[in-house]
């Protein structure tokens, strides 16, 4: 048996396999290609929604389990489209402890809730069909903190209190019901390994705080840069650090990981 057949891939998408400006995997195509060429599975972990996951597959043309809004749904293959399975709590119970604590404590911070479609478009630079499906949600409320850093704490706190989690993505805070994307890693991996003797191991790509844990769960780790890199904390058994940004650095890595066989040595620190 050959060694890629133990092997899954798990990706976060925006700064890690898609550009941070113009949203582009080409650099990383040869990449995938091999990937797809092999059969080895690549899961797509993102904050994205299904709606906006679902035509990025089919660009990207795969058709395997994904892990949406940071885990708060996980989407199943099902004929040619997928079944979504919600993981924490509804939107709408989000966007009530929202505005709630915002009416109590007046702070200053917006979020997809505030804004139409087109307030989104111009935001994250996307077409007016594209933020619609970015309004799409299960279970994740995007929001730009726009007060100091000690309400931001405050805030946490609050939200923390009523059983529900902050995490800061590349984009946005993501406030959410108290799951991760790793708990949607664990369903996938379980399930992609039925029939296994053992479990399949994982290589992770992440470049936010949003995807330590995952990276920390992985057998192999990438940690790709960008500005939130360095706040992350990655505690796998083995940490891959391409200097490369983005899509290039996911390329650089996957060579690095497949030449090795599974087995590469750890790179030198990033120094940023
Ligand atoms: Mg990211």
């Amino acid at each position: 048996m050959t060694w890629y057949k133990d092997w899954m891939v798990v990706s976060d998408l925006d700064g890690t396999l898609l550009d941070h400006d113009d949203y582009s995997w080409e650099p990383a195509a040869g990449a995938l290609a091999t990937l797809k060429h092999h059969g080895v599975p690549l899961v797509l972990a993102s904050s994205k929604t299904l709606a906006e996951l679902r035509l990025l597959a089919k660009e990207l043309e795969i058709h395997q389990p994904m892990i949406v809004e940071n885990g708060a749904a996980l989407a199943w293959p099902e004929g040619e489209d997928y079944s979504s399975q919600t993981m924490g709590r509804p939107r709408a119970e989000l966007i009530e402890v929202i505005e709630q604590l915002r009416a109590d404590n007046g702070w200053r911070f917006s979020g997809f809730a505030d804004w139409s479609a087109s307030d989104v478009a111009e935001d994250c630079g996307l077409d007016l069909e594209q933020a619609a499906l970015a309004l799409d949600r299960h279970g994740t409320e995007p929001l730009v903190w726009q007060d100091s850093e000690e309400a931001y704490d405050q805030f946490v706190k609050e939200i923390e209190a009523a059983q529900l989690r902050a995490v800061r993505g590349g984009r946005y805070i993501h406030v959410m019901g108290q799951f991760d994307k790793v708990d949607g890693l664990m369903a996938v991996v379980e399930a992609l390994g039925v029939g296994r003797a053992t479990r399949l191991k994982i290589l992770a790509f992440g470049d936010s705080p949003n995807d330590a844990e995952m990276l920390s769960a992985a057998d192999v780790a990438v940690r790709i840069r960008s500005r939130k890199s360095t706040d992350m904390k990655v505690q796998a058994p083995l940490l891959l650090q391409p200097t490369q940004p983005g899509p290039y650095g996911w390329a650089e890595a996957f060579d690095q990981w497949w030449k090795a066989e599974g087995k590469p040595a750890s790179s030198t620190p990033n120094p940023s």
